[in-house]
């Protein structure tokens, strides 16, 4: 019996966890809350560590057959060690390093020839005026390094707010990007194995609020032309990075049908969370395929599904959501926080 070990062990985790026993496989997650993390009651072989300490990771890796992570800002120094110890490590090492700095992924995605916002590296203050000529604005400022759901983020709307806008960023290194009047926001989350077979699910239309994923829809609303683009887009960087995995692909859709990337995600999106009762195989299901070498299915979908994140005290509409005929999928957190991703609802339409 294979098993695959995960770098995490929040609620991606424990939505993979659950996919394992199906295939015939077992998980072991590494995190430095294993005792009390999302993926804890999955019946995962727990192991708590440090994501920096190598000894452990090297420990907890010779057991597994194979080895992702769940979240982006693990270490790539740990992984890379992992790797040269001689583990199978997917997606690799080498497109994680990629995407934790923004500026070398819009790089990446400027050289594949695909497009993106305008942007400009930051690294001062007087980088700012110069930065602006060529964004724009409104622009957005973002933090290269560690940021998610929004964090490390500060819009500019006029001159005058570009010096506290890097205030606000701690003058981190940063990249400033163009401002994008976007109809919709869409994403494409596709697999690809390590044979070059590539499988996707049906473009999803994603609501965002201050930064953070709200909800989304499968159909998306864009035409059929669109999606079959935005389909073409998410495989180029599949190939391009000759990825292994669930690999998703965030998209801005203007009004004259162009589509802008936003940014990828290597690894299960949050925007994917449909296909878990909405698609066979779902988007956990293909990943843990994809990284164990099995072949990968296409997608067989329902006609309609939508998601919405319950965040922070949103948590107390489960009762109601779910007498409404939602599905809730709660990630076991004790602690309410704002701001917290507690749990997510689905509702399939069949037709
Ligand atoms: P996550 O990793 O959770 O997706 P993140 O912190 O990496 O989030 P982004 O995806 O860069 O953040 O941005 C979050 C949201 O903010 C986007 O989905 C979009 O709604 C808005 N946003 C970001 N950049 C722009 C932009 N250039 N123009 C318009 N809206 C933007
Ligand atoms: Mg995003």
């Amino acid at each position: 019996m294979k098993r695959v070990g995960i770098f995490g062990g929040g609620q991606l985790a424990m939505m993979l966890a659950e996919a394992a026993p199906v295939l015939g496989l077992t998980v072991s997650v590494l995190a430095p809350d294993a005792d009390d993390c999302p993926a804890a009651k999955t019946g995962a072989y727990l192991v708590r560590a440090d994501y920096e300490d190598e000894a452990a990771a090297l420990e907890f890796a010779k057991d597994c057959d194979v080895l992702t992570f769940e979240f982006e800002n693990v270490p790539v120094r740990t992984l890379f060690r992992l790797q040269r110890a001689g583990h199978f490590i997917a997606p690799g090492p080498g497109v994680l390093e990629l995407i934790q700095d923004r500026l070398t992924e819009k790089q990446f995605l400027r050289d594949c020839g695909i497009e993106l916002a305008s942007f400009v590296r930051i690294d001062k203050a007087e980088d700012l005026a110069a930065g602006l000529r060529v964004t724009g604005m409104p622009a957005v400022l973002k933090t290269r390094h560690f940021g998610y759901d929004g964090k490390g983020q500060s819009w500019i709307h006029e001159p005058g707010q570009a010096g506290p806008a890097f205030d606000l960023i701690h003058h981190h290194p940063a990249v400033l990007e163009a401002g994008i009047a976007f109809v919709r926001e869409c994403s494409v989350i596709c697999a690809r194995n390590s044979s070059g077979d590539f499988v996707h699910f049906p473009v999803t239309q994603n609501q965002h609020k201050d930064g953070v994923l709200r909800a989304s829809q499968h159909p998306a609303e864009c035409s059929t032309q669109t999606a079959n683009q935005a389909i073409r887009i998410a495989r180029k960087i599949a190939e391009k990075l000759e990825y292994v995995g669930v690999l998703a692909v965030e998209f801005f859709e203007t009004d004259d049908g162009q589509l802008l990337v936003n940014e990828i995600a290597p690894r299960v999106h949050n925007s994917g969370h449909w296909t878990q009762l909405g698609a066979k195989p779902d988007q956990f299901e293909l990943h843990l395929r994809a990284i164990t070498g099995m072949d990968l299915p296409k997608p067989d979908c329902a006609a309609a599904a939508k998601m919405i994140n319950l965040i922070g005290d949103q948590i107390n509409q489960a009762p109601s959501l779910q007498s409404d005929g939602w599905t809730v999928t709660g990630y076991g957190k004790g602690v309410v926080r704002p701001g917290r991703k507690m749990a997510h609802a689905v509702k399939i339409d069949h037709k």
